[in-house]
């Protein structure tokens, strides 16, 4: 389908459409750090958001030898990427941290290679109360700093217009999402998350107009009965699961309906209400988010572990929702939310007789015959 192909050739090559735009516009490029910054923001200040992901089809050389190798693939990788190069585009670098490593790595970046705009955005582990104005005045102090670097003024009309085209952008891949739940293998798990990563990478408006043609298409496209078993996958909360992976997975009589991928299901669960205030419908984003592993859900873990895990039963919730017969979980090395969440995510699963298989990654995994046995083990026991 030529519209998924132009998606993969976009995802092959992430930062060139923001390179061009940037050639073309004579704009700002700001980087931010997956998960969940404010790009609308960035958006309404008239520069161009772009999500730096790390790399999977380059060995980490670089990264290495200033990171600890313990650091997840995405920190390492995307700062190997900023050793050799490959960011020197950016005009900015901007973050929301969402876990520790993030933090620690920002420190150091900025001191490695500091960008003329470089913000921090602190969003608390543990919402209460006291988040909400906390993140009001992080908020705040984020579009002032753009408009200082940008020299534009952020109006709440601006915002509002940023907010409407993310939004439309969020519908249609609920849209599409819903099409692969009703028709598995429409569209396959690797072009999902070509779809979602490839939004992060480019001007939205272009990537909606994209998604559009995409959505047309498949609409008019009849699909065959899909005799494959219906999973859910999860895990890899901050960069694209490896290409190969997911169609092993896909290759082996499972189908995947839905994800929680952080470019996929989690990405357009939820808008920003437009209707609210921008600032105040930013707070509420995150205060009523859905459950996410870089949340600490602090009740959760006092004295004896409970079984009680707001994440876990969103889990449990998507897989009922999709019909699905079991979950993959892909637990990214060393990504320590997600394996702190995990021990609550089995239990639950456990207890609802839910199957899952859990399977570490890391950048090249795909293609591993082990791997290949495994998940044909496990699709033989659904
Ligand atoms: S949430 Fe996990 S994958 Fe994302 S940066 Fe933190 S450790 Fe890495």
């Amino acid at each position: 389908m030529k519209t998924l192909t132009r998606f993969k050739e976009l995802f092959e090559h992430p930062y060139q459409a923001a390179s061009e735009w940037k050639l073309h516009n004579k704009g700002k490029v700001i980087g931010t750090l997956p998960m969940y910054f404010p790009d609308e923001i960035i958006y309404a200040a008239g520069a161009l958001p772009v999500t730096l992901f790390g790399n999977d089809n380059e060995p980490i050389t670089l990264g290495d030898k200033h990171l600890m190798t313990n650091a997840c693939h995405q920190v390492r990788s995307s700062f190997d990427c900023l050793l050799k190069g490959h960011f020197d585009f950016l005009d900015g670098m901007a973050a929301l941290h969402v876990c520790d490593q993030v933090r620690f790595f920002f420190e150091v970046w900025h001191l490695d290679h500091p960008f003329p705009f470089f913000h921090e955005m602190w969003r608390p582990y543990k919402l209460h109360d006291t988040s909400r104005s906390l993140l009001e005045n992080e908020l705040i102090r984020l579009i002032s700093a753009l408009e200082e670097f940008t020299n534009n003024k952020i109006t709440p009309e601006a915002l509002k217009n940023s907010i409407d085209i993310y939004n439309r952008s969020r519908a249609m891949m609920r849209k599409l999402n819903q099409l692969r739940s009703e028709a598995p293998g429409i569209i396959s798990a690797q072009d999902m998350v070509h779809v979602v990563a490839t939004a992060l990478l480019m001007p939205r408006e272009e990537h909606n107009q994209l998604l559009e043609q995409l959505l047309t298409e498949l609409e008019s496209t009849a699909s065959a009965e899909d005799k494959r078993i219906r999973v859910i996958a999860v895990g890899h909360p901050c960069d694209p699961p490896d290409d190969e992976l997911l169609q092993l997975i896909e290759d082996q009589g499972l189908v995947i309906v839905d994800d929680d991928f952080f470019t996929g299901g989690r990405y357009f669960a939820e808008d920003i209400d437009a209707k609210k205030d921008p600032v105040k419908a930013f707070v509420d984003y995150y205060m009523d988010s859905i459950p996410c592993t870089t949340y600490h859900y602090a009740d959760n873990w006092k004295g004896e572990i409970n079984n009680t895990s707001p994440y876990a039963e969103y889990i449990i919730d998507k897989v009922k929702k999709g019909q699905a017969a079991g979950v993959v979980v892909l637990r990214l090395m060393y990504c320590d939310p997600l394996d702190l969440e995990f021990v609550l995510l089995k239990n639950r699963l456990n207890e609802e007789n839910i199957s899952y298989l859990s399977l570490f990654t890391e950048s090249g995994t795909g293609s591993s015959e082990a791997l290949r046995t495994r998940i044909q083990a496990f699709a033989e026991t659904l």
